[in-house]
């Protein structure tokens, strides 16, 4: 089949499955800030979540480019990729670097939806963009490893069978260079809570499964550290761009939901005798955030096509996010404008959608980060920090 076509279809398909998860039932979570477990449960069922997984694990063995167009579909259809995205991305790290043994014991698994491998915790609370300076220390006692520390925004750690933990296995100040030193875990979370791992849910402006962890004496088998000891943060960062790519679509998918939104109650809503769509004042910033979101959706499938290639993707994949999530806000704004005072009904989802929308301009990499990215390493400027 031509990727136009598989592109169509997958399009379709994901967007008639969303069709069983209407605006009622996100806005009924969002009010009980209530994790959508029937709809991730809907997804995975689907396969869709096993997209990434190659066919040899159970997956479907699709690119990002098409991983990429479930998440936006989903967006665009009014629902949240926020609540199992991260399966997608943080599975490549260990397919890209997990022994095979640990690829033959787990990936099946996460792809029949037997295992969740939802979380991946990196930031923490005294360090937070300045990943490499993170403190939860691992040290090796014979075949285990023996964990402190404490992290911050760990998403879905409640709703997920795994993890995976970015912790220093060489302190800060035994290390030539500060990249160097760090490892990933695998941590089984449901032997781990309660024996050494305390979870702690946050209540955030969206509907957002986030948590904070307590780490203390938390011990994690040694056949469960990811690739070599002390190159972990090289691990993360290759996946890093699958991530960015994959979340600038959704930011395209919420673009094109509050386009969508806002120009059908432009043509439908009266005042003055007239469709307020008739005054530039309201179509001209509709017109301009659509175009917006056009512009970030060519950046994200040629970063998509270059990840996919197996080609160098570093700027494109920042620049499709910083892109995304600018058009995606803009968007959010015009259709909170449009809808005048409707807008800020719960009724509406305009005001939901606008306030998970926002955290595209931080998580999962604040846009400043990204315009430093740019600058130095794109434009050859001088390190800002
Ligand atoms: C809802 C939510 C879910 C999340 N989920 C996860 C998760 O599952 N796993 C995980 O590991 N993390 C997660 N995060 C964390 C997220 O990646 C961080 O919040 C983000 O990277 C920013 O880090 P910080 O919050 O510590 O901000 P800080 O690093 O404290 O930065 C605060 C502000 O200062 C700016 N700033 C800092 N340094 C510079 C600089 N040098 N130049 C210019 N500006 C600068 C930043 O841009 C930001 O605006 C999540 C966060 C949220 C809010």
């Amino acid at each position: 089949m031509a990727d136009r076509e598989l592109h169509q279809d997958l399009r379709g398909a994901v967007r008639q499955l969303c069709q069983r998860f209407p605006d009622s039932y996100w806005r009924e979570l969002d009010q009980q800030r209530a994790y959508p477990e029937t709809f991730v449960r809907a997804l995975t069922e689907a396969g869709y979540l096993a997209a990434l997984i190659p066919e040899e694990y159970g997956g479907s063995g699709l690119g990002i480019t098409e991983a990429s167009i479930i998440l936006e579909e989903i967006n665009r259809s009014g629902s949240n990729s926020a609540a199992c995205h991260a399966q997608m991305y943080i599975m490549g790290t260990l397919l890209r670097h997990g022994s095979k043994a640990q690829k033959q014991g787990y990936l099946p698994e996460i792809a029949s939806g037997a295992l969740r491998l939802q979380a991946f915790g990196v930031t923490e609370p005294t360090t937070g963009s300045d990943t490499t300076r993170l403190k939860t220390m691992a040290v090796r006692k014979g075949d285990k490893y023996i964990v402190n520390g404490q992290k911050v925004w760990i998403s879905r750690a409640e709703h997920s069978d795994l993890m995976t933990l970015l912790v220093r296995t060489t302190p800060l100040d035994q290390v030539t260079k500060r990249t160097e030193g760090l490892s990933i875990l695998l941590v089984d979370l449901r032997q781990a809570v309660g024996h050494g791992l305390t979870i702690r849910p946050i209540r955030t402006l969206m509907n957002h499964a986030t948590t904070e962890l307590f780490i203390d004496d938390l011990e994690v088998p040694v056949e469960n550290l990811i690739g070599e000891e002390g190159k972990g943060f090289r691990y993360i960062l290759d996946g890093m761009n699958a991530e960015r790519i994959l979340i600038a679509a959704e930011c395209i998918g919420d673009g094109r939901w509050f386009v969508e939104r806002a120009t059908r109650y432009a043509r439908e809503r009266e005042v003055f005798g007239r469709p307020i769509g008739q005054n530039q004042g309201i179509q001209f910033p509709i017109a301009r955030a659509h175009i917006h979101v056009e512009g970030a959706d060519l950046m994200r499938f040629r970063a998509a096509a270059l990840f996919d290639r197996g080609e160098q993707c570093g700027a494109e994949a920042n620049m499709a996010l910083l892109l995304g999530a600018d058009a995606s806000w803009e968007a959010a704004n015009v259709a909170l404008q449009t809808y005048g005072g409707f807008g800020f009904a719960e009724e509406y989802d305009i005001e939901r959608k606008f306030r998970e929308t926002r955290l595209f301009q931080i998580a999962p990499i604040s846009t400043n980060l990204i315009l430093a990215y740019v600058a130095e390493h794109v434009l050859g400027l001088p390190r800002s920090y």
